[in-house]
Formats: C-alpha cells, structure tokens, sequence
C-alpha cells in the first residue's frame, strides 16, 4: 500500500500520524492531475469543440461517481464544493434561512468542528434563531444520547459529524436523524473524517445534507462535494453568483441553471474533480470494512501501548475510527508534538478547531494520532517509543 505513495519515498524516515488533518497521495490521484492538465485541459460546461465535449462528459463522469459511492439517488444530488467547510456553509447559508425562522433551535454537539459549528451559530444569529450546544462524553465523543434528547419540535436543523476529529468517535446517525425527521426538521451530516475511514451511504442513514473533502480521502486539496437531497437543492438559492450558474441573465433580471450547476458559479476546479475520482476509484478498490477494521486495529494498539506510559491521558475510546488524542501531564501538547518532530513522528497538537470542545473538556488542546491506510504497527511502535522518551525528557 505505502509503495502506491510517492510522499513516502520522499519521506522515507518520517512517521505520519496526521491524516485526518490531510491523507497523502497515491499515485493514481497524481497521474490523474497530470493527465487533465497535459492532455485534457479546456474548461467544462461551455466549448463544442470535441475536446471541451469530453472533459465535460468526464467531469460530470465523476459527478455520478460521487453519487454511486455516497449511495445518493441521483447525480444531481451532488454539488462540487471546496471542501467540506465549503458545503456546510453552502447549506447554512442557502438552505438554512428558508427553513429557520425566530425561536426555532439549531442543534449541534459540543464536539463539532468549527466547520459545523460557526456556520449554525452565525444563522441562528442572522434568523433569531437559538443555537442549542449539546453536552458531550467526558472522554470528548459526541454524546448521542444528550443530542436526542435535545431533539424537539423546534430544532430545525440538527448537525453533527458522523466521525468527530477529535477522539475519532463514530456516530450512529440513523436513530438521530429519524428522531430529527418525526419532530419536522432537518439533518446536515459532516463526513469529512467518515469518507476516509469507512463505508457511507446517504440514504441508509436519511441524511438531508452529506459533505465531506477530497482531500482528506486520499484526494487533491481544493475540492468536496456536498450532497443534498433533490427536493431540496432545487428549492435552495444560489449563493454565489457569476459564469455558468445561469439560465438566462437580462439587464435587470436573471434565471438560474438546473441543479446543481446553479451551485457551480465560475470555472470549477476541474483538475481536482479528476483527482476526487480517481481517489474514490482508489477508495473502491479497497475492502472498506476490512480496512476500518484495520485502521481500529492500530488505534486499538496504540491506546494500548499508550497506556503504560506515566502521566498518559487517553480521549475517545478503543471504537474509535481511525485516531487517537492524548495528553501526557505536565507537558504541553505543543512541546511534546516538536519533541516527537523531532524524532520524525508527525502529529498535530492544538485545538483541532474544535475550541468549544476543548473548553467542554476543560484542557487548550491535546495531542492527535491519526491513521491513513498506509499506516502500520511499526508507525504505532515508533510514535508510543518517542512519547515514552518524552516522558523521560520532559519529567
Ligand atoms: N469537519 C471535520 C470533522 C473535520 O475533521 C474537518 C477537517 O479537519 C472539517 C470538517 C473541515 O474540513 P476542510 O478543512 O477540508 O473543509
């Protein structure tokens, strides 16, 4: 697997535990960039000439692709977006002020991503609103319980991660979103750390809203897709305005393209929609249970190991997906992240943008491990021997 990555025979010495920040490469994205770029490269959804034809049926190739590997009904369920923060805004933005009115709620878990938390806090703002924060799990996971009991007939809108960043803990969706459905509101799911990590399917769950990044699976920076139910997309307005987005455009009034294109204002990243397919193709060709179990396998032993280590504080649980936070007292996590830099291990220290979750855990930040699946136990042994030797260091 790690042979199908360039980044580590570029890197041969160093530990890579940061992928839920951003995964490597393989080489099929690569050659999937270059390709467009040397042999494919005109704009899409305007030329006639041939070349311009075919990128275009190839870009909207990899829209039904998204479709197909997200379990959507329809291509036109997906929307190319920057990023997963780019298709969370896009829904609170757009969806979100024809549906919140003043005194409903907006729910979200105290453990979201500021990319799922700021954009509902700012529309509860903007539509008088209350923007409700739901008690998380003292070990920093999303507390489902606490979220469904806060489902009432005036939530709205309910988001939350299917897999938070922080403790890697996976959310069962399903029974929330049923919940949220019966009371009359709306359920928007972050999967940027789920697409990576595990087999999704938007209907088996009943989400409204599914976004998530090309880039943390595998795929280029720069490019996501949002999907959104049908219904839905064709009654949102456009948020951005500009080429290819229209129907027709007069001096005082204009008409919009069908959806999603409505979405899609100016030139797209064309070349990392080539990149997003040719990661999921990756994606496709894998076991994904069997690598879920795999990458729980390392987070398993790393807990483990971890935990003989003085002074270690675990967050998450031994479920979770793909990534490991910690503490180790009386070491700020920034000091021990360029300690194990400088053992060539990669981890992040801060905040993981998730600030309301730190404050709930009472702490400014924590260490984070996250697999990819190129990861291995020797990655495990290497990170567990540089935190023991800083513990040793800094104590
Ligand atoms: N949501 C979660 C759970 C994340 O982990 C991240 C990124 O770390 C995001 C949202 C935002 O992703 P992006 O920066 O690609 O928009």
């Amino acid at each position: 697997m790690r042979e199908q990555f360039p980044f580590f025979k570029a890197n041969p010495d160093l530990v890579y535990l940061d992928s839920a920040a951003t995964s490597q490469k393989p080489q099929v994205v690569l050659d999937a960039l270059q390709n467009y770029y040397v042999n494919d490269n005109a704009n899409v959804h305007r030329g006639l000439y041939r070349l311009a034809y075919n990128t275009t049926e190839a870009y909207e190739g990899v829209r039904a692709q998204v479709a197909k590997y997200l379990h959507a009904k329809r291509p036109e369920e997906i929307t190319f977006t920057r990023s997963t923060t780019d298709g969370l805004n896009l829904v609170a933005s757009s969806f979100g002020p024809t549906v919140v009115q003043p005194g409903d709620e907006i729910l979200v878990s105290g453990a979201e991503h500021h990319s799922n938390f700021i954009p509902w806090q700012q529309l509860a703002h903007r539509t008088g609103a209350t923007f409700v924060v739901a008690p998380v799990k003292p070990d920093g996971d999303t507390d489902v319980d606490q979220l469904a009991k806060l489902i009432t007939n005036k939530t709205k809108i309910l988001a939350v991660a299917q897999v938070t960043n922080v403790s890697g803990g996976l959310v069962d969706v399903r029974p929330l979103a049923d919940k949220v459905h019966a009371n009359g509101g709306y359920i928007v799911v972050d999967g940027a750390q789920a697409v990576p990590h595990m087999p999704v399917d938007v209907q088996a769950i009943d989400a409204d809203f599914y976004s998530f990044s090309g880039h943390k699976v595998y795929g280029p920076t720069g490019i996501g897709a949002l999907y959104g139910r049908y219904q839905f997309f064709e009654a949102m307005p456009p948020i951005q305005y500009g080429g290819e987005m229209i129907d027709e455009v007069q001096d005082q009034v204009s008409t919009w393209a069908e959806v999603p294109l409505k979405f899609e204002a100016g030139t797209p990243n064309i070349a990392g929609v080539f990149g997003l397919g040719a990661a999921l193709d990756f994606m496709s060709q894998l076991d994904l249970k069997q690598m879920m179990q795999a990458e729980n396998t390392l987070v398993k032993s790393l807990r483990a190991e971890l935990s003989t280590i003085d002074g270690i504080i675990l967050y998450g649980s031994d479920a979770s997906l793909s990534t490991v936070s910690f503490n180790l007292t009386g070491v700020h996590p920034h000091d021990l992240a360029t300690f194990l830099d400088e053992q060539d291990v990669a981890v992040r220290a801060g905040h993981h943008c998730a600030q309301p979750l730190m404050a709930r855990l009472g702490i400014p930040a924590t260490a984070r491990a996250s697999f990819g699946i190129y990861n291995t136990q020797a990655d495990v042994d290497k990170l567990v021997a540089a935190v023991r030797a800083a513990g040793g260091y800094f104590h």
